[in-house]
């Protein structure tokens, strides 16, 4: 009986390989490729549209942005205007990026209304959270903790409104940060 040498084969094109020539599971030619897509996504994307006229992985998260201050200072939009049950004009604003909404905004009449101030600072945590969820979604921001605070912060208006009121409760968690919080 013929000894049979043991063969692997390349985890990406399948060609049989002995083990000694394989890295990481793949045959050199395969290694050369998958080294480039570990250490060059950026060309790999460069390199997809030009031989296949389409972006790589359209579905893909465009791209990661840090906070809101990179968002340009002009962002394409939607208005719609609306009205509520107490038959209050609303407008909602839809900022958009790539036709992804990134934030949100919303005013109606009661914004010049003096003794409404409670109100529209509950308005204004509701938008802002939802604005840093949505960039989270759709632009790959990095959610923290601290970005939350920030937000429901900025949103109050007074002493001992409402967000003023959660940002003092939820001040108190604030613990430095974990290093399993730090972004990918
Ligand atoms: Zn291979």
């Amino acid at each position: 009986m013929k000894a049979e040498k043991t063969q692997f084969s390349c985890v990406a094109c399948g060609q049989q390989q002995p083990e000694l020539s394989l890295e990481n599971g793949y045959c050199p030619a395969c290694e050369a490729i998958a080294r480039i897509v570990r250490e060059q996504p950026e060309m790999v994307r460069q390199l997809w549209l030009r031989l296949h006229n389409e972006p790589i992985l359209p579905e893909a998260v465009p791209r990661s942005i840090e906070s809101e201050a990179e968002l340009p200072d002009v962002l394409d939009g939607k208005r719609y205007r609306t009205i509520d049950r107490d038959r209050n004009k609303w407008y909602l604003s839809v900022s958009e990026v790539n036709g992804k909404p990134v934030e949100v905004f919303a005013s109606t009449a009661f914004d010049r209304d003096h003794e409404l101030q409670s109100r529209i600072s509950n308005l204004t945590t509701i938008t802002r959270l939802i604005s840093l969820i949505l960039r989270h979604i759709f632009l790959g921001e990095p959610l923290t903790f601290d970005k939350c605070l920030k937000q429901i912060q900025r949103s109050s208006r007074q002493k001992n409104d409402l967000p003023d009121m959660l940002y003092g409760v939820l001040s108190r968690y604030n613990v430095p940060r974990q290093k399993s919080d730090e972004p990918r």
